[in-house]
């Protein structure tokens, strides 16, 4: 019988293929009291085991092929830190030692006592890296209970039309998929911002995750569909059905082979107007997706993502690596390092109490005009690396004018310093703040007129005009891009921009929504910055638009106050 789940589409595309069961990762062990002689050849046993999991790791480090996706080696290491923490190896002994419990259950009991920490942790990206700890724990686990390895794909007949089916999918697994030319992957658990699901996007294959039960009810052969566009899994569908999601494939394979034809060619409208294409980025690797996606530019480098996952911070040579081996790899096109917006759901990992608002709180500028130790030292590490090729210095979470002077007399300061120590750097670097906070976008003329771009960070400046939080479920319904008043406040900050003669980019994920592309180019704008993976589809659609001829439907867009209409009007222009 067909039936049909619904979960979150993590990873574009659509697959037609048959079910392969994975069993379940978590490792059911049994429980027991060693006698006060068997403890010594416990602890021999636990620690070989650790043993022998680091070298399974590493193996599979050294089978990471060149061209995967740069998170996954970044993953293995991290989950290679986390098998060497004290907490896993020091404390499993202890309580093996101490309580004569058997290696399992000594690991087990560690590992429920620190995702329980993690359950505390306020922030969700960081209280979701418990899935690591129980990833890492569960391989020892395999290990200790003889049954190590990966996830049993060598004998499958035809992996073409192979829809792994899992409860949970760990991204180590994800090394052995890229080898299999598998259809795609579904599972049970996992969110949209979780490893595997990041990296799913990497690869490139259709995935639908969080669907619950999906390991329960589908047996393995049957035919399913997943349909990662809209989080769609279609289990033994009608002919019917499968013939219209066949036809639904092509399509989708087609679009995506005839976008690659633009990639080289520039993004202008009908009419003549050039527009802008830049990539974000978050870590320095993404520099490849950056290029092979054909941006003109990196319109946001979100530095913060150097600071998370560790314990210790970079310090001012490990920046300026970093930042000049990006600057360099993009060989003169320009590239615009964002300072340190932690806070909120990116947490810094040091010091700071949990805010009772961390969206409010000390948070981005804020936090680094808290900190001038580590602002200076980011400055400085960001105009060293200007030195190697055209850089931009970017100011997140402005909102006052006071908060501006403070920030542009640190930068001068970072200056004087490396002039002083005689270190070059660019003399004329561009200084730009975001627009995100809506008291910068509504002062966006007073700030235009001290800085040399600005850039709208519309995830931001949609929760703060809205006052929703950005990560939590229960208001995602409500986050609205097409209110009137973010509308508003975008066209002012444009309008303020053009006024002073200085470049305004919107670097939010507006900027890379193909069905805004229109709405935004009619509000004025010409400087885009996304994802890579949406830069085609937005060029596609900038070619096929007419500027001028856009004007007066984006007009009454951003009169009409009747939200019934918006979808319509939008429709319209998108005709
Ligand atoms: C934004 O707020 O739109 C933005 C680009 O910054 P981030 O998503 O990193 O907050
Ligand atoms: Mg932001």
């Amino acid at each position: 019988m067909s039936f049909s789940l619904h979960g979150i589409g993590v990873s574009n595309g659509i697959a037609i293929g048959r079910a392969h069961l994975v069993s379940p990762s978590r490792v059911e062990v049994a429980h027991y009291t060693l006698e006060a002689a068997r403890v010594p050849r416990e602890v021999l046993r636990f620690e070989q085991a650790i043993g022998d999991t680091l070298r399974e790791m590493e193996a599979l480090r050294a089978q990471i092929p060149p061209d995967a996706p740069a998170e996954l080696e970044a993953f293995l290491d991290m989950h290679l830190m986390i098998l060497a923490d004290p907490l896993i190896a020091v404390e499993t002994r202890r309580l093996i030692e101490e309580n004569r419990c058997n290696a399992e259950w000594a690991l087990t009991q560690q590992m429920d006592a620190l995702t329980a920490r993690f359950e505390e942790i306020d922030d969700p990206y960081l209280r979701s890296r418990q899935e690591d700890v129980v990833q890492v724990v569960q391989r020892v686990l395999k290990v200790l209970t003889g049954q190590p390895g990966q996830l049993p794909l060598s004998n499958l007949d035809n992996p073409e039309e192979c829809i792994l089916v899992a409860h949970e999918m760990t991204p180590a697994d994800m090394i052995v998929f890229k080898n299999s030319p598998l259809a795609a992957f579904i599972t049970d658990l996992g969110g949209a911002t979780s490893h595997t699901a990041i990296l799913a996007r990497g690869l490139g294959i259709p995935a639908v995750m969080a669907l619950h039960h999906a390991r329960s009810l589908i047996r393995d052969h049957e035919w399913i569909i997943v349909d990662g566009n809209e989080g769609v899994v279609i289990v033994e569908p009608e002919e019917a059905t499968l013939a219209e999601y066949r036809l639904k494939q092509n399509q989708w394979r087609l679009e995506r082979e005839k976008l690659k034809r633009i990639k080289s060619s520039r993004a202008t409208t009908l009419d003549g107007v050039e527009i802008e294409l830049h990539a974000n980025m978050d870590l320095p690797r993404d520099v490849d997706a950056v290029r092979e996606a054909g941006a003109q530019g990196i319109g946001l480098f979100r530095s913060e993502f150097l600071f998370l996952n560790r314990a210790d911070l970079p310090d001012e040579e490990e920046q300026y690596h970093a930042y000049r081996s990006v600057v360099e790899a993009m060989d003169g096109q320009p590239v615009t390092i964002r300072t340190l917006d932690l806070g909120a759901d990116k947490r810094a990992p040091w010091g700071h109490r949990a805010a009772e608002n961390p969206a409010l709180g000390l948070r981005a500028i804020r936090l680094c005009l808290a900190e001038p130790r580590l602002f200076q030292t980011q400055l400085r590490a960001i105009l060293r690396a200007s030195a190697h090729g055209r850089v931009r210095l970017l100011i997140p979470m402005l909102a006052s004018l006071a908060e501006l002077r403070q920030t542009l007399q640190h930068v001068e300061q970072a200056r004087a310093g490396l002039r002083a120590d005689g270190l070059p750097f660019d003399h004329g670097l561009p200084v730009g703040g975001m627009i995100e906070v809506p008291a910068a976008a509504l002062m966006a003329g007073a700030f235009a007129r001290h800085l040399d771009y600005l850039s709208i960070g519309t995830n931001d400046l949609i929760q703060y005009t809205l006052a929703i939080d950005r990560v939590d479920d229960a208001v995602a319904h409500l986050y609205d891009p097409l209110n009137p008043s973010v509308l508003e406040l975008v066209r002012m900050t444009l309008r303020a921009g053009e006024k002073a003669g200085k470049p305004v980019a919107v670097c939010g994920e507006m900027a890379g929504d193909p069905r805004l592309t229109r709405l935004l180019l009619g509000l004025g704008l010409r400087h885009f910055s996304m994802h890579p993976a949406s830069l085609l589809q937005v060029k596609q659609q900038i070619l096929r638009s007419h500027v001028e001829e856009l004007l007066p439907l984006v007009q009454r867009l951003l009169k009409n106050t009747e939200p019934e209409k918006t979808e319509a009007l939008l429709e319209r222009l998108n005709a």
